[in-house]
């Protein structure tokens, strides 16, 4: 059985939260075997050293500018704001990050902490294989030996994101076991850690995982928020804006943007879940249907089916597709500070066009589920108000499956 990680207790700075053993509330911690409490000790020890030295600090916003591309545009989108007739609505436009989406910003710090901690090789999960390309990305241009597993199930299903990753220098490795999918991979990577504690870092690629994991990423994420709230300043004068609308998967682009705007009661945050084929079918809607459980080494709401067994998600898009959530999206929404909405297959292939339609921007699937709430959340506020929502990505990765279903045959 794992066992909850013993804390050791350490100021964190910044924020009052998660607590010294890595909680949000109920939900967090570090739920991992015996052998991984020292190694992610020192993850623990690093990053928040890491995270107050003004060396990393230098070196990370350096690379986000230069190589990211950051800051990223706070683009007013006033045909939308028309079309939809209530709040001016402004996209964060993490879409124009180099790899086209947020998932960089993560991938670049981690590196440049396991280089700080003198590990030699890096090892990833990936479902989709976009959390595989953003950590390729950053290997490569370190030059570090870099491992990602892949359930081979996801290799077949991905063979671009998969020749992608090899292009980059990074070596893909297949998961055979169970379904096959990005689980099985996550176990195969968790594997390897234990085996390889010393030389290894292991990039989780969401606010999820063991303490230390869902802090550091959305620490990482956080400039998102904080380039937001300086440009809504810069172009509206006020830097905080009615509401911020983000889509969830594991967590990461809604809590990177969100960060800055927890304590600013009057800024309502919407996180839109994955809703599927509908809530009564297959979906990936954790926070509106899932139950507190023990998942990849966090407590959090997972889903699950009458026996306690972790339940297949689906989604139109790869990368909402998870049946968990990360620990501070479970605890921020049990308090109500983030309300939770969802959006079908059929309503994110709606938001796609809308956006690509009315604003020339083609957004990632993940992306136009943030999109379909748009509408909704612009009406409520009304116009005078203001509206962002995090553009967390580009659609050329999924334009296959976009046109499939928009085009049928003619794709
Ligand atoms: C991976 C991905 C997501 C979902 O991941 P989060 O950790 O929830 O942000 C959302 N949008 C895009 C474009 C992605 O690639």
């Amino acid at each position: 059985m794992p066992t909850l990680a013993s804390p050791t207790a350490s100021p964190v700075l910044g924020t009052d939260l998660p607590d010294a053993h890595g909680r949000f509330g109920a939900f967090g911690g570090a739920f991992v075997p015996e052998i991984l409490h020292p190694v992610l000790a020192d993850v623990r020890e690093a990053w928040e050293a890491a995270r107050d030295d003004p060396e990393y600090q230098t070196e990370y916003r350096r690379l986000l500018r230069d190589y990211v591309g950051r800051p990223t545009p706070l683009t007013r989108l006033d045909r939308l704001t028309e079309r939809l007739g209530g709040a001016t609505i402004y996209a964060k436009r993490e879409d124009l990050c180099h790899t086209g989406a947020h998932k960089i910003n993560n991938a670049i710090g981690q590196v440049l902490l396991a280089r700080r901690m003198g590990k030699e090789r890096i090892i990833a999960e990936t479902g989709a294989g976009q959390h595989g390309v953003a950590t390729a990305t950053a290997c490569a241009l370190f030059g570090i030996e870099c491992v990602v597993y892949m359930g081979a199930e996801d290799i077949e299903r991905q063979s671009l994101n998969v020749k992608r990753m090899r292009l980059l220098g990074a070596e893909v490795r297949s998961a055979t076991s169970g379904s096959q999918t990005l689980k099985d991979a996550t176990n195969e990577a968790f594997r390897d850690w234990v085996s390889n504690p010393t030389s290894t870092y292991y990039i989780i690629g969401s606010a999820i995982g063991p303490h230390p994991y869902p802090m550091m990423v959305r620490d990482l994420h956080r400039v998102i928020g904080e380039e937001t709230r300086a440009q809504l300043l810069e172009q509206t004068g006020s830097e905080l804006p009615d509401a911020v609308v983000a889509c969830v998967g594991g967590g990461s682009n809604a809590i990177g943007i969100w960060a800055p705007f927890f304590e600013d009661e009057g800024v309502r945050l919407i996180g839109v879940e994955a809703s599927g084929e509908g809530l009564d079918g297959r979906h990936a809607a954790t926070l509106t249907k899932g139950e507190p459980a023990v998942f990849h080494g966090t407590m959090t709401y997972l889903l699950q089916d009458a026996d306690g067994q972790v339940e297949i998600a689906h989604s139109i898009s790869a990368g909402l597709d998870y049946p968990g959530v990360g620990p501070e999206h479970a605890y921020r929404a049990s308090t109500g500070r983030v309300e939770v909405r969802t959006a079908t297959d059929a309503e994110a292939l709606a938001g796609v066009r809308l956006l690509s339609e009315t604003e020339g921007i083609i957004p990632a699937l993940e992306t136009a589920h943030a999109v379909h709430a748009l509408a909704a959340v612009a009406e409520e506020i009304g116009a005078g108000g203001t509206l962002v929502f995090n553009c967390s990505g580009r659609g050329d990765k999924d334009m296959a499956t976009i046109s499939a279903h928009l085009f049928g045959d003619e794709g």
